[in-house]
């Protein structure tokens, strides 16, 4: 039996993003031992990258904003796949966790009278996003990672879960390798957090980071917990597509909130051709309207460049495969043509957009105060997740808990930009506290030995094949192509089973990965472990995707492009039945009598 350092906890929070930070926060000030492990350097976790900002109901700078419309929008853009209860806690909270952030030093951008100023955001009816100019991430985890430091919290940082353990059912603790040496370590604890984020790097063109290859789904399904909506992806309608080696790199939404329209190679601003019925009566009549909106007229509609990404990406794919697009297969993002409207337009988008600014100038030598961006769909989102009961945040194995993008609920069928970062700090305190509570009423459970030791003969599975094996790399690579191509925007039956084929085919060339060298900062052998995460959820993404025969939020299917009043009262579930991923229909949660009144409310 081996003899591995064990790391005694009472709650251990797997992933140090918005999620992760916020729930080990709230789990030490509930006066229980935490400790965090991030598989990147704190500071790193992919919440960095966040732009435009986190949505809340603060109604600051238009004072008609409340939970309730918060909520109706959140609801309407999750094509009512949500759980009700979620949306609910999430709106009517966000207010409170977005100023609790500037009270431990957040400093936002403020309105004129000192508040805290709120961006205009696709889906959202009113300007909602709290934000840090466009790096609203940054100031988020600093401020996260600031206070969490001075709680006694202990991180361990460069540490990769490889499993979860389990005692009786209940989960028990995570066995981990550290990056620097490649030891192997026990994280001992009476609850779990997962909160490792997204799925992103299963695709070819992505917005995410590397640490994005959805371990927390892939570890929670292989610890038995279902998962939930997992057929939802949300690909950005705006990432960079030229020069190559950027693409995908994310545009913020916050140029079309801050004015910028989208252009087909004709110059024709192609989203007035076609707005959904659900969001007629809140879209502007004309380009003039459009433009009062984004500048803060309350009389205005929001242009159509602002309706939900599903829709806004659709749209762009249309007029690229209608050879209406850029020359490098995108269309075109004017923030540029502003100027024909403020007089000191180039020194107002660097205010608002600096990011942007410095993306393009330094990636693709493009000033965006000058001239049109090129920009394409980018993987971006996953709505599915963990499934969790929405008030503790616990997943379906006692003791087990999700957190963030790697949780499922609250964004349905679509996520609304904004409502990602605020999710984070709403449900990431709640699985904080409620594992807390957890941990103070339940005794530690055994070590399984058993279980560490098959998980730690595993990972070294690639060493003993050595250089004979197959290339980590080369599978992984093979892998995001077929997914982009054959389980991405747009989806069809005959290749999503083409996808399943070739995805069986790769688990056995995984099983196979070898490589060289030793286990010290070894990307060949992290690659290869990350490979079963990878190619877990990616086909548990196309199963789902093949059950869902309808067109709804990010699932758009080639060959049933309508959406289906049947199809609308279920959620999939999906759990592991022996090894394959069993996909089942669940109706999705009733909404009460009173939530229905206040989406009645606000259509
Ligand atoms: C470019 C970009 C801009 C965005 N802008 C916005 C925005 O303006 N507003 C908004 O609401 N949303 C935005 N989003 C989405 C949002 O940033 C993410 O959904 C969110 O940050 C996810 O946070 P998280 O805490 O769930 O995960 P993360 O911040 O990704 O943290 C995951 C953590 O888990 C760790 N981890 C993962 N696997 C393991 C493992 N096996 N073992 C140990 N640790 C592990 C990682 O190291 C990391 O520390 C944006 C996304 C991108 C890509």
């Amino acid at each position: 039996m081996a003899d591995y350092p064990v790391h005694e906890y009472d709650v251990l929070i797997v992933g140090a993003g918005g999620a992760g930070l916020r729930a080990a926060i709230e789990a030490s000030a509930n006066g229980v031992k935490t400790g965090v492990v991030t598989k990147s350097l704190l500071g790193k976790a992919h919440t960095v990258m966040a732009e435009g900002g986190m949505a809340a109901a603060m109604g600051n700078v238009d004072d008609r904003d409340n939970w309730k419309v918060h909520f109706a929008d959140t609801m309407r853009g999750g094509q009512y796949l949500n759980n009700c209860h979620m949306a609910e806690l999430h709106a009517k909270e966000a207010p409170d966790r977005v100023r609790e952030l500037e009270a431990w030093g957040a400093m936002f951008d403020r309105t004129k009278d000192g508040r805290i100023l709120q961006r205009n955001f696709g889906g959202h009816r009113y300007p909602r996003l709290a934000h840090v100019g466009d790096r609203t991430g940054l100031e988020m985890i600093r401020t996260l990672q600031d206070h969490g430091i001075h709680q006694g919290i202990e991180f361990h940082m460069e540490t990769t879960i490889l499993t979860l353990l389990k005692d009786g059912g209940r989960c028990v603790g995570a066995f981990a390798y550290d990056r620097e040496r490649g030891r192997f370590q026990i994280f001992h604890a009476k609850a779990v957090v997962l909160a490792t984020g997204g799925i992103g790097r299963a695709f070819q063109v992505t917005s995410n980071s590397w640490e994005y290859t959805g371990d927390g789904h892939a570890l929670a399904y292989q610890a038995g917990a279902a998962l939930l909506d997992m057929e939802f992806v949300q690909f950005h309608p705006t990432g960079m597509v030229w020069p190559p080696s950027v693409k995908g790199i994310l545009v913020t939404e916050g140029v079309r909130g801050e004015g910028g329209v989208l252009r087909n190679k004709e110059g024709r601003r192609f989203m007035f051709d076609d707005i959904p019925a659900n969001y007629k009566s809140q879209t502007a009549e004309n380009e003039e309207e459009g433009w009062r909106y984004t500048q803060g007229d309350k009389n205005a509609r929001r242009p159509p460049e602002l309706l939900t990404r599903d829709h806004v990406a659709r749209c762009i794919n249309r007029e690229v495969k209608a050879g209406r697009g850029s020359p490098h297969g995108g269309v075109f993002l004017d923030i540029a043509w502003i100027k024909e409207k403020l007089p000191n337009a180039a020194e107002h988008i660097k205010k608002k957009l600096p990011s942007m600014y410095h993306q393009f100038k330094q990636l693709a030598d493009i000033d965006i105060t000058q001239v049109p961006m090129e920009v394409g769909p980018t993987t971006h989102y996953m709505m599915g997740g963990v499934q969790v009961d929405a008030e503790s945040q616990m997943s379906t194995v006692a003791g087990l808990f999700a957190a963030g993008e790697c949780g499922a609920g609250l964004h349905g069928a679509n996520r609304l930009g904004g409502n990602s970062l605020s999710d984070l700090l709403v449900f990431g305190k709640r699985a904080g506290e409620f594992a807390a509570k957890f941990a103070k009423q339940t005794g530690a459970g055994g070590i399984p030995m058993d279980q560490v030791d098959a998980a730690g003969k595993k990972a070294l599975g690639p060493f003993e094949r050595g250089a004979a094996g197959e290339n980590p790399f080369a599978i992984q690579h093979e892998l995001q192509s077929f997914m982009q191509d054959l389980v991405g925007i747009v989806r069809r039956e005959d290749e999503m089973q083409q996808a399943l084929e070739k995805i069986a085919k790769l688990k056995l060339r995984a099983a196979k990965a070898g490589i060289t060298g030793n286990r010290e900062y070894n990307n060949g052998w992290h690659t290869a472990m990350d490979l079963d995460n990878l190619l877990t959820v990616s086909e548990i993404v196309t199963r789902a995707a093949l059950e869902r025969k309808e067109s709804r939020g990010a699932q758009f299917r080639d060959d049933y492009p309508e959406k289906s009043e049947e199809w609308g009262k279920y959620n999939l579930r999906i759990t592991d039945a022996g090894g394959e991923p069993n996909v089942a229909r669940v109706p999705v949660v009733p909404i009460p009598d009173d939530l229905k009144q206040v989406i009645e409310e606000q259509k």
